[in-house]
């Protein structure tokens, strides 16, 4: 169904199917027409190429994604807009619908049982309360995707895009560097959503790696990116050594081992230096 990011279309097809808006499911949907398209193009949705969305809602990106690419395996937790789907996706036939938890899902096996051969992105209006489980699932299943754009907060977009070293960059900004070359592709106002959330949102795009850029024993690095991050106002001495339960003079030792100065903040650091430091820690 075309137009279906018009709001008297969208409060008319709620209405019919009696459905009224899940604050807990992150529902906020798209009601800017020019918001959609903009994201299947930039998502790389073409001939060839198999989608994979989070989220459909009553499926106004979907729409645009079935416009352009080969398959769109759309997954919604909310069972009561599957039949609404039924409804505005009738005319496509290269559209399925999973009724699942993202979170929940085996998406290795999706995209084997469901998009084999294809090229496969992901294109989603991501439920915000999820925003970083979904991201991380999605890079750590390593799942064989070339890319993925979604809408998250503005905040989200500006943490997760901001350059590694930065006074901007947390633990997300490392370690979705690890996986992807992160980019801020255009801001969403609050008002392009029914209903509009608090904040502004942004859409970015992640374009996985092929290989990540550091070699390191990754359970040590996140490990480390982790510790580091969760005091980010300590040095990383102190930080370091309360998140890995480790005395002061032992991390000084990997640090020095690392060069890493014992005086640095983790905001500070670059990827070769969190792999330095995980490769000198002990097992
Ligand atoms: N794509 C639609 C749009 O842009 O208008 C809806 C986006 S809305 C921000 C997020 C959607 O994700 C909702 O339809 C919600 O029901 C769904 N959702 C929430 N949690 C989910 C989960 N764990 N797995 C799959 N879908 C989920």
């Amino acid at each position: 169904m075309r137009g279906l990011s018009d709001i008297g279309t969208i409060k008319d097809i709620l209405h019919r199917h009696g459905f009224t808006f899940s604050k807990a499911l992150g529902q906020n949907f798209l009601i800017n027409p020019s918001v959609c398209p903009r994201m299947a193009e930039l998502s790389g949705a073409g001939e060839g190429v198999g989608v994979i969305e989070i989220g459909p809602g009553i499926g106004v990106l979907t729409n645009e994604l079935c416009q352009l690419a080969d398959k769109v395996v759309a997954v919604e937790l909310d069972k009561r807009l599957i039949p609404v789907l039924g409804e505005t996706l009738a005319e496509y036939s290269n559209i399925k619908v999973i009724n699942a938890d993202v979170l929940e899902l085996d998406l290795n096996k999706l995209i084997e049982d469901e998009l084999s051969g294809m090229e496969v992105v992901i294109c989603a209006n991501l439920p915000y309360y999820i925003t970083s489980p979904v991201i991380m699932k999605l890079l750590e299943d390593k799942l064989p995707i070339a890319a993925i754009t979604v809408m998250v907060q503005k905040e989200a977009a500006q943490r997760i895009c901001a350059p590694v070293g930065s006074r901007e960059s947390g633990a997300v900004t490392v370690s979705v560097n690890y996986y992807a070359e992160p980019s801020l592709q255009f801001h969403v106002s609050a008002g392009s959503f029914m209903p509009a959330p608090k904040v502004d949102s942004a859409v970015i795009r992640l374009d996985v790696r092929k290989e990540p850029p550091v070699k390191t024993d990754e359970k040590k690095f996140f490990k480390v990116v982790k510790a580091a991050f969760s005091q980010r106002r300590k040095v990383i001495s102190n930080s370091l050594s309360s998140g890995l339960k480790m005395s002061k003079d032992e991390i000084n030792g990997v640090l020095s081992a690392a060069n890493v100065p014992p005086n640095a903040r983790a905001e500070k650091l670059s990827l070769n230096d969190f792999a330095a430091i995980a490769g000198n820690l002990r097992d």
